[in-house]
């Protein structure tokens, strides 16, 4: 590993002054779960990591009639145990996915969302973008089927983003400045990136994720994995749903798949599908159907596709509260 600063600030303007605006230059640490392993490979190699898990503010859960705002340090395993959190099932059932004790002890929500790719060209030193034709030409079974057409075929890793988003999560980013504050809405956090130095996320070098807010809006929700097997592995294909149903029928819908493409990826062809109708089976099915019809699968994903069908029915399934037929 490459010998590095530490600072490790006790409030959020703290933080903003040690953060460098040259990307590269600092970077921030949280859980560490998925940096220290970049930097001891060096895929990363920061001049200083500046730890924010030393800021009270930075940790917790309120909640109000409006919604509830989790710190970005708050461990996986106190969202979870969270009562405010039993109104979103779908956030829930990806983090008890994730079946790592440690993972979950140790990530943060914030270290979840902002995580590196989880592509094996990018883990082993060919970068990002660069390692586009050898991914094109290599072994992509875990790449993306959408959103794949320019340099960028990672897909996004994080776990909770799919869930979080259909929810309509909000994002407040502090920064540059110590009076610079922002809020929007998580899905606009995500970015393909079109150079190497841009990175997932809109964030500039010295700005901080500071919190995450999920509205309350009655949304029935629920998120389905599809994966190898049990244990400690990120799912191949996953979906969550965020369902407004009025006497039985779906009003309102929003269906986000992750792993599938550089970004969460929203599908506008799967709520067309599902608004209007109830929640079926078939319907469910028609809706898994309409969100692969856009897929642009590489030369070794395509059984990807099928997964994404099936993620996407049975996330629907699970957030109305129907048997999914899955594990
Ligand atoms: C063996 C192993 C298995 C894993 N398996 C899974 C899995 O199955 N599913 C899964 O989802 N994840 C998995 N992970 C990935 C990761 O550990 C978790 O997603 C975890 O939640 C990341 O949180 P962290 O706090 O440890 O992040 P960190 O490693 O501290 O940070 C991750 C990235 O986010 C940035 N960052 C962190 N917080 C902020 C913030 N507030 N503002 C701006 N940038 C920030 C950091 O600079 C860094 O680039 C795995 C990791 C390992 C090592």
């Amino acid at each position: 590993m490459k010998s590095f600063e530490y600072s490790a600030p006790r409030d959020e303007a703290g933080v903003l002054s040690v953060l460098s605006a040259e990307a590269g230059h600092t970077e921030i640490l949280a859980g560490g779960t998925d940096l220290i392993g970049l930097m001891k490979k060096f895929i990363v190699t920061p001049d200083r990591v500046v730890n924010i898990k030393e800021v009270r503010s930075l940790r917790g859960i309120d909640a109000d009639s409006e919604g509830v705002t989790i710190g970005a340090v708050t461990n996986l395993d106190d969202i979870l145990e969270s009562p405010h959190l039993n109104e979103f099932p779908s956030v829930q059932q990806a983090i008890r996915n994730m079946s790592s004790p440690q993972l979950q002890a140790q990530g943060t929500i914030g270290g979840d969302l902002c995580q590196r790719p989880r592509c094996w060209f990018y883990r082993n030193g060919y970068g990002r973008l660069a390692a586009a034709s050898l991914i094109a030409d290599g072994d992509n079974r875990f790449h993306a089927i959408f959103g794949n057409e320019g340099a960028a075929k990672f897909v996004s890793a994080s776990r909770l983003a799919p869930a979080l988003v259909a929810l309509g999560a909000e994002v407040r980013i502090i920064g540059p400045g110590s009076q610079d504050e922002l809020f929007m809405p998580l899905a606009s956090l995500f970015q393909t990136p079109r150079t190497e130095w841009q990175r997932e996320t809109v964030l500039e070098p010295n700005q901080l994720l500071t919190h995450i807010r999920i509205p309350r809006q009655g949304a029935a929700n629920g998120t389905y994995e599809v994966r190898h097997g049990e244990g400690p592995d990120y799912p191949l294909v996953a979906a969550s749903a965020a369902l407004r149903v009025e006497s039985g029928i779906v009003r309102q819908a929003a269906i986000v798949l992750g792993q599938v493409a550089p970004t969460p990826w929203f599908s506008a062809d799967a709520v067309r599908a599902i608004v209007g109708r109830p929640v079926t089976e078939v319907t469910a099915d028609a809706a898994g159907e309409a969100a692969i019809a856009t897929a642009t699968p590489l030369s070794g994903n395509g059984y990807k596709v099928q997964l994404a069908k099936v993620a996407v029915k049975r996330a629907i399934l699970s957030a109305a509260g129907l048997e999914t037929g899955g594990f």
